[in-house]
Order: structure tokens, then C-alpha cells, then sequence
């Protein structure tokens, strides 16, 4: 496998020319700067995980030599191939997507932070595969706030029980809340969205005093901003900088 091309190279539109995946990661991050400085916060309290789903190794590798040092992937078996390809340790990897948990033992070993988890059992699994790989496994709840397109995510009232539950899973280390809010036309109207998980980490950090939710994974290419101004820790890229996915 090492050395082979991912089958995602071929499926890849040419739509951006050689340098302008590092311009566009630069206009992206001075966006986040500008977000956070106009909501009073510092630019280095925002991470840029940009979601490689789907995009060639070599566009990736222009976008690393950008200086870009969180890749997001949504499926495990797509970053399972890109990992050994681009290994560095200058890179972390995130997984985005929603996880299955026959695919739980691969994340484990694959990503540094799994931003999906939407059950106990899942939980449960991950910790399980912690354990065994001697590794803390550092986690977000996923959260579906209603109006969501996306099947994945545990309904608000579920958060706080959740994190009771996994109280005693000793090598799963709850970092955070994520959402993927419905598409709007404009980024204003999810605003409430992001502003609503702000307040359900805040709630959950006064009754959970065992877990210390520090993350807001929130914002994506079409609405970053407005994810920040509403305190997102977080915020996945795709689009953005690497343009538009064929699939889509
Ligand atoms: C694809 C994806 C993104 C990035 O979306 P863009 O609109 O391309 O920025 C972010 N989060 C998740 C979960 C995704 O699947």
C-alpha cells in the first residue's frame, strides 16, 4: 500500500492551478484572524482543520507547505490510505465524517481527534480500543440540534447524560462539542445553531465538573466566521481551500 496513489486522485477536478492552494489558505487564515479579533478573541485561539476529503496528495502537499497542520478526512478507509502517503509528524488528522463502530479500532490508531461520536456505544468501543492501544482517545460530541440535513449527531437533551455516562471510560478524553448546522443561503441565519452549542458546552461544563469541555468544532467554508464570532475552537475547511469537490 505505501507508495501507492489513493483511488482519489483520479476523481479530482482541475479546477485550481499549481500555487493557488497557498494563497487561498493564507486568505483563510487572515478571515479567521479578522473574525476573531472583531469578536475580542485571539486568532491563536482558533484551529484551522482543513478537510482534505476527496483532494489529490499533491494539492494536500501544497497546502502543508502553506503551513496548514490539522487534515480533516471524513471516512476512515480515505484517510487510511492518505496517512502512510503524507506521514509526518507535522500533521495531525482529524476525522470530520460520522464513524462506524467496526471502523472504531482504525480511527483509534489513525486520528489524533474524532470529532463524531454520537453514541455510548461508540464511546464505549473507542475507549475499549484506547485501552488496548495503550492511547487516550481524544473525542468531541457530535450534536444535531434539529433542522439538520445530516443523520448523525445525539439530540440536545442526550449531551448531558452522555457525559455522565462516559464519566468512568478512562481512555476517552471528551474535549468538546461539534455541529454540522443545516445549509443556509446566508451564514447569518445559522448563527443560533452555533450559538446554541456554545451555551449546551457551557451548561455541560457546570454540571459535568469530570470532563472539561474545552472545543466548538464549528464553521465551515460557507459560514467560518459567524462559527467564530460565536467562540468556534474549531473550524473544518474544505471547500474553501482546496475548491469545490467533484462529488458535490
Ligand atoms: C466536507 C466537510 C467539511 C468542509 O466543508 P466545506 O464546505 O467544503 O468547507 C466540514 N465538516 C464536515 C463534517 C465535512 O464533511
Amino acid at each position: 500500500m505505501r507508495g501507492a496513489a489513493p483511488r482519489t486522485e483520479q476523481k479530482e477536478a482541475g479546477t485550481i492551478v499549481e500555487g493557488e492552494i497557498r494563497a487561498r489558505v493564507e486568505q483563510v487564515r487572515a478571515r479567521i484572524a479578522e473574525a476573531a479579533q472583531r469578536a475580542g478573541r485571539r486568532p491563536g485561539g482558533v484551529e484551522l482543520v482543513a478537510v482534505s476529503k476527496a483532494v489529490s496528495i499533491s494539492r494536500i502537499r501544497e497546502a502543508l507547505d502553506a503551513g496548514v497542520a490539522v487534515l480533516g478526512e471524513n471516512r476512515v478507509q480515505e484517510a487510511r490510505e492518505k496517512v502512510p502517503v503524507l506521514n509526518s509528524p507535522a500533521v495531525t488528522w482529524h476525522l470530520v465524517g460520522h464513524l462506524q463502530t467496526n471502523k472504531g479500532k482504525l480511527a483509534v490508531e489513525l486520528f489524533d481527534l474524532i470529532h463524531s461520536v454520537d453514541s455510548l456505544k461508540l464511546a464505549h468501543v473507542l475507549d475499549r480500543h484506547g485501552a488496548n492501544l495503550g492511547k487516550r482517545v481524544r473525542v468531541l460530541i457530535q450534536v444535531e440540534l434539529g433542522g439538520e440535513t445530516t443523520k448523525s449527531g445525539i439530540r440536545e437533551g442526550h449531551v448531558i447524560p452522555l457525559l455522565h455516562a462516559c464519566r468512568d471510560l478512562s481512555h476517552l478524553a471528551v474535549e468538546g462539542l461539534m455541529i454540522m448546522p443545516p445549509f443556509r443561503e446566508h451564514p447569518e441565519e445559522v448563527r443560533p445553531f452555533f450559538r446554541q452549542l456554545r451555551e449546551l458546552r457551557d451548561r455541560a461544563n457546570d454540571v459535568c465538573a469530570e470532563h472539561h469541555l474545552v472545543h466548538l468544532s464549528m464553521g465551515m467554508s460557507h459560514d467560518f466566521e459567524v462559527a467564530i464570532e460565536e467562540g468556534a475552537t474549531l473550524v473544518r475547511i474544505g471547500t474553501a481551500i482546496f475548491g469545490e469537490r467533484p462529488q458535490d
